[in-house]
């Protein structure tokens, strides 16, 4: 099995993140950058099928020159090799863009079986990388898996809804699986893991290198943009009711005009 897992270094959610005054993208400056949680849930699954039908696993990744700790990191939990595809053209590229040019990566990396993604990642938050990327290549997507399940040239998973429940779905391979917060605990890296990763083959490609036109990428050519952007404001107090008797209908009559029933 050749997989390959896209991973993406995003700002920690424990730092203050915030978006650049001048052009609304996001300020990389103004926060520490880790691997996304859902992207270690990722590389884990990978690495559980290698180890159970053994393969090698390629870590993909888009991103400025500090993205390379977070593929360190996913080397160090024990994929084999990364690209990472790093051109300052690409900044503020929009999801449609980015989908496009890490599928051109993708086709570059020889018999792939499966592609494994995030559901979700934790900044651009748009959930929609993995099924573009899945229509570029031409090739089945399944998407917020919690169980993955290979077998006979096919992948089956478990896919949780909302409200409804369990559906179970099935493509042949190659194909693209993205996994949610469900699948799996990440490993930590091992001190061994983290000393032979910096020995792994990371190849850095630009725009050229890729074959990607400038033109299809980055700020100006962004199929969509930001035009505006304000902090959540801050929580109110809520509302106090106090029973004197009237109590359920005082709490209707809140819940009525908050249109919630
Ligand atoms: C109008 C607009 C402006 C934006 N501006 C910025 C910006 O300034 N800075 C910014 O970081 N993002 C920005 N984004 C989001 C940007 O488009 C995303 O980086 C990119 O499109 C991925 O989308 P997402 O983060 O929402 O991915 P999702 O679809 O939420 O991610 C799902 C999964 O796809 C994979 N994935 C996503 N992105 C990458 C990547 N770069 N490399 C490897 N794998 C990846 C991961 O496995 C991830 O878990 C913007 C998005 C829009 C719509």
């Amino acid at each position: 099995m050749n997989i390959v897992v896209l991973v993406k270094q995003v700002p920690d959610t424990y730092s203050e993140r915030k978006l650049t005054d001048a052009d609304f993208t996001l300020d990389r400056d103004a926060a520490d950058a880790v691997l996304d949680e859902i992207n270690e849930r990722a590389v884990e699954e990978a690495l559980l099928i290698k180890e159970r039908d053994g393969g090698e696993v390629t870590v993909v990744s888009m991103g400025p020159d500090r993205t390379t700790d977070a593929i360190r990191k996913a080397l160090s939990m024990g994929a084999d090799k990364a690209v990472h595809l790093n051109d300052a053209a690409l900044h503020g590229s929009c999801a449609v863009q980015t989908a496009k040019a890490l599928a051109k990566v993708i086709g570059a990396v020889e018999g792939v079986d499966l592609i494994i993604t995030g559901n979700e990642a934790t900044d651009g938050r748009t959930g929609a990388i993995p099924a573009m990327i899945a229509e570029v290549l031409g090739l089945p997507a399944l998407t917020h898996a919690r169980k993955v399940e290979i077998a006979d040239g096919t992948v089956k998973i478990e896919r949780e809804t909302a409200d409804e429940g369990l559906t179970f779905a099935e493509a042949a391979l190659p194909a693209v699986v993205s996994v949610n917060e469900k699948i799996n605990e990440p490993r930590y890296p091992s001190f061994k893991g983290i000393m032979a990763a910096k020995k792994k083959p990371v190849t850095t490609l630009t725009l050229a290198d890729a074959g990607i036109d400038a033109s299809e990428v980055g700020l100006a050519n962004a199929t969509s943009s930001v035009v505006e952007a304000a902090p959540k404001p801050p929580r109110s107090g809520g509302q106090k009711v106090t029973d004197e008797g009237d109590g359920g209908s005082k709490i209707v009559e809140y819940l009525v005009s908050q249109k919630l029933v």
